[in-house]
């Protein structure tokens, strides 16, 4: 009952038959993802959970029952105070304990490591992408991995040999697969001093000087470095899935360590995976940069691009090629694209030779979506009219609604979503020659020369004698005519329309710009001259 036949040939597709011909004889798979809450999750980290949420989707596209899972790795060390963050001094004496105890000094989480998983889990839906979280804090302080770190303790040389295999200098004697938070002063600054029996492990403190011995059975302060970490999750969840970026797939990066500890000592086969590339950020200068050391979270996005278009950025690109999340003009290009296979995929060809190009558009735009694919096509408005039209109504969505009058019901969420994202881009980021406002009545009028002000005076009444009655070419023609009567060129004749309506020497198309304001509102903004 399998589909075994790739649907397609999306990358999502192919990993998705990879897994099922690896690992299908499972009832039901698992992806996983995760990351270290040590600072705000950004963009290029999202990549990893955008792409597992794709090869989910292929999965389940192919009747598979999917567990995708999202480990915080929480109780990692708190090692450096990121420079981006307020109190500084305070957050220096929680260096070496576990994030989950830092506070949060940005808001009320109960940690820092809360606020950031919080921060990351609030959006996350809103993308369409719902994992179960899995705290591993919780899961050490419970003891789920007792089993696991007795397995690591009992294989010391086995790993000790798999990680040599790729340091350039040996590991100490005296180093153990395992890490301990001192139970009185939380700080991993330990050292394990030996074995009691199976489940015993001596330690005593650097910081502090306690010494005791914990029974991993009980103690929720011991805990095993990423690399053995790693392999032991993918064998207590039975991990199928999980890419990893660059760093991890390094040749003898943690990828290929876990590989031979996961085999060796854990009897487990690793996940079929794959390697994704680093995401760059742009245009969008001052407010948007990662160069600064300002980050850019998925929250940040999500303020320009409507999900479906942030879906479509990360299904139309491979996950090992680079690639740029433009705040620039550029903004504009990727929604025009989105529009376009949106229309495609509404308009499937006959032809054969054509029918390639159109299902692997296809494919992405059904990745795109958040929930499902529409019925019919949506309702579309293209991004550069609509920055104009809320340039018009100062960024009034009810009013460009009104405007537009055609907005179907069932379409104005999304209109909605896509118009704030289209406001936000013009405010924040729109070239200057870009953005306009249309003179108020409080405002003084350009001052123009006679000749110009009596053109413009001339334009205002053809507005009001016939702007809209029949096609924008007859409007222009008429209006060039006018032009050459008073003796003037486009040149200097447009700039002078120009500032009589926006203040400006340049803006939108112009026929197009007068058809769109009407003629009530050119005919009150000319009339003064
Ligand atoms: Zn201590």
């Amino acid at each position: 009952m399998d589909n075994q036949k790739p649907l397609s040939t999306h990358w999502a597709d192919i990993t998705a038959d990879k897994i099922i011909r690896e690992r299908g004889d499972k009832d039901v798979l698992v992806c996983a993802s995760g990351i270290t809450p040590s600072g705000t999750v950004h963009i290029g980290n999202f990549r990893e959970i955008i792409s597992v949420e794709l090869v989910v989707r292929a999965l389940r596209d192919r009747g598979r029952r999917v567990r995708f899972i999202y480990s915080w790795d929480d109780y990692d060390v708190f090692r450096k105070v990121p420079q981006n963050m307020p109190d500084q001094e305070r957050l220096a004496t929680y260096l070496r304990k576990p994030i989950t105890l830092v506070p949060d000094v940005l808001g009320d989480e109960e940690s820092y490591a809360a606020h950031n998983e919080k921060a990351l889990e609030a959006v996350l839906p809103l993308v369409g992408i719902e994992p179960e979280y899995i705290y591993q804090a919780a899961s050490y302080r419970s003891s789920r991995y007792a089993d696991g770190m007795k397995a690591a303790l009992d294989h010391r040389e086995d790993i000790r040999r798999q990680l040599n295999a790729h340091r350039t200098s040996a590991l100490p004697e005296d180093w153990w697969p395992l890490s301990v938070f001192c139970t009185r002063c939380d700080r991993d600054t330990t050292r394990i001093l030996g074995r009691d029996g199976d489940w015993g492990v001596r330690y005593e403190c650097e910081s502090c000087g306690n010494a005791e011995t914990l029974d991993l059975r009980r103690t929720g302060a011991a805990k095993l470095p990423w690399r053995i970490d790693w392999p032991i999750r993918w064998s207590v969840e039975g991990v199928d899935f999980e890419p990893a970026g660059k760093d991890h797939h390094s040749e003898g990066g943690s990828f290929d360590t876990a590989r031979l500890t996961a085999r060796e000592v854990f009897g487990q086969e690793p996940p079929v995976t794959f390697q994704y590339d680093f995401v760059r950020i742009k245009g969008g200068s001052g407010k948007i940069s990662s160069s600064t050391g300002e980050v850019v979270s998925l929250a940040d996005v999500l303020r320009y691009y409507q999900p479906e278009l942030v879906r479509f950025l990360f299904a139309g690109t491979r996950p090992n090629s680079e690639f740029a999340i433009s705040f620039d003009l550029d903004v504009l290009k990727n929604y025009e694209d989105y529009d376009k296979i949106e229309r495609t995929y509404f308009n499937k060809p006959e032809n054969p030779k054509k029918l390639k190009k159109w299902e692997k558009d296809a494919r992405v735009y059904e990745l795109s979506q958040v929930h499902g694919v529409p019925a019919a096509v949506p309702y579309q408005i293209q991004i550069r009219h609509l920055t104009t039209l809320l340039q018009i109504h100062s960024g009034d969505v009810d009013a460009v609604i009104a405007y537009l009058g055609d907005v179907p019901e069932a379409d104005l969420d999304r209109f909605r979503v896509r118009a704030r994202c289209a406001w936000n881009w013009v405010k924040d980021f729109a070239p200057e020659d870009f953005r306009f406002a249309l003179r108020r009545d409080d405002e003084e009028p350009a001052a123009l020369s006679a000749p110009l002000a009596a053109a413009v005076r001339e334009l205002g009444r053809l507005a009001a004698d016939r702007l809209g009655d029949g096609p924008e070419k007859e409007f222009g023609n008429a209006m060039y005519e006018l032009m050459h009567e008073h003796g003037l060129e486009s040149a200097e004749f447009f700039p002078a329309v120009y500032q009589a309506l926006i203040g400006k020497d340049k803006g939108p198309r112009l026929v197009n710009f007068l058809h769109v304001l009407g003629r009530t509102t050119v005919v009150r903004l000319l009339r003064v001259y």
